[in-house]
């Protein structure tokens, strides 16, 4: 298999400080890649900025004007979770045309697949906000951007970020064209996301919201990729499949209380793989949201790519969650989203 990678120095200079997303990040990734022998298997896919035209795509002009004089003013926070400096808005531009690199790179099958290792992050943005580290809507961009440029018809978006990704649902809550599927822990932020939200107007029943009750780990979230995003993604028969991949349900991550392990993410990347391969001739493009523990982001990345390449025996270095007591009710839960979107 022929993975592509997409990262770009401009990237590290989105500079936060001390924040829980900075640079380090891909900085240790990168390195990591680098030492496990992976980065030599990758091909190289340069990034570039988006253009005005395919920002608002899903920005109002407003906004994207708003973001660049602030950088140019030298930056400054954009809401209270997300932080910018001079240099962010080049970034921006570059994280939401790194994963239309890595589109094009993959309907033009230049490669099989995909992982474009961006910041800033995005799938908090909304059409005029910049919410939870995220300036703009890097994969609703491309997805955007697979419709018009390819004149694809359908689009999934799998979003396994512990958060909810409240930007991605809204920039396709009425469009039938684009199916958001997410797992996230819920309560928690951004509040949005719970089962009942299943899109309006032609897009009633493409938002498929899966929230997931803290101190539950691989097995629910494997139940939840198999007999729920499985099923409506075959139904639904995507062009190609978009994942936003964060890192932050691990259990050693310091942002949420999710129990997932290395070994199931690993899973999870295997079924979206699996799907590509049965409905969309393959074509995956993942991009980096979330996950904050530096070991577990540089290592899940560096899984992801093996399950890219189609590697087997896939190292899990931090191992499983220790036992603790998991909330009861998952049977009742996932019962109730398959009721919700016609599964039994
Ligand atoms: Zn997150």
């Amino acid at each position: 298999m022929k993975a592509g990678l997409v990262y770009d120095p401009i990237y590290l200079e989105h500079d936060t400080g001390d924040h829980v997303e900075n640079s380090r990040r891909l900085v240790e990734a990168m390195s990591h890649l680098k030492e496990t022998g992976i980065r030599e298997k990758l091909i190289s896919l340069p990034a570039r900025p988006a253009s005005l035209e395919e920002l608002k795509m899903v920005h109002a002009p407003e906004y994207i004007s708003y973001v660049k004089n602030k950088a140019e003013k030298g930056g400054g926070w954009l809401d209270p979770d997300t932080v910018m400096s001079p240099k962010s808005y080049e970034a921006a531009l570059c994280a939401a045309g790194g994963v239309l690199a890595a589109v094009l790179a993959v309907m033009k099958k230049e490669v099989d697949n995909a992982f474009a290792l961006v910041r800033p992050p995005g799938h908090h943005a909304t059409h005029d906000r910049a919410m939870g580290f995220c300036i703009f809507n890097n994969v609703a961009i491309a997805a955007r951007f697979a419709l018009s440029k390819f004149n694809l018809k359908r689009v999934l978006v799998a979003d396994f970020d512990v958060h909810h990704g409240n930007g991605t649902q809204d920039a396709f809550y009425a469009d039938p064209e684009v199916l958001y599927f997410s797992t996230h822990q819920f309560p928690h932020y951004p509040g949005t996301g719970w089962m009942d939200e299943t899109g309006t107007g032609a897009g009633e029943g493409t938002t498929v919201n899966f929230p997931m009750t803290a101190g539950w780990g691989d097995e629910e979230y494997l139940r939840a990729f198999n007999e729920v995003l499985v099923p409506v993604a075959r139904r639904f028969r995507p062009q190609i499949i978009l994942v936003s991949a964060g890192f932050d349900a691990h259990w050693a991550d310091q942002l949420a209380m999710m129990k997932v392990s290395i070994t199931g993410f690993i899973q999870m990347t295997r079924i979206l793989k699996e799907l590509a391969a049965e409905l969309c001739q393959g074509r995956l493009v993942f991009t980096l949201e979330g996950g904050y523990n530096l070991r577990v982001v540089a290592a899940s990345i560096k899984a992801t790519f093996d399950v890219l390449l189609g590697n087997s025996g896939i190292d899990d270095p931090l191992g499983k969650a220790s036992l603790a007591r998991k909330p009861e009710g998952f049977d009742e839960h996932i019962e109730a989203i398959k009721r919700i979107h016609r599964l039994s």
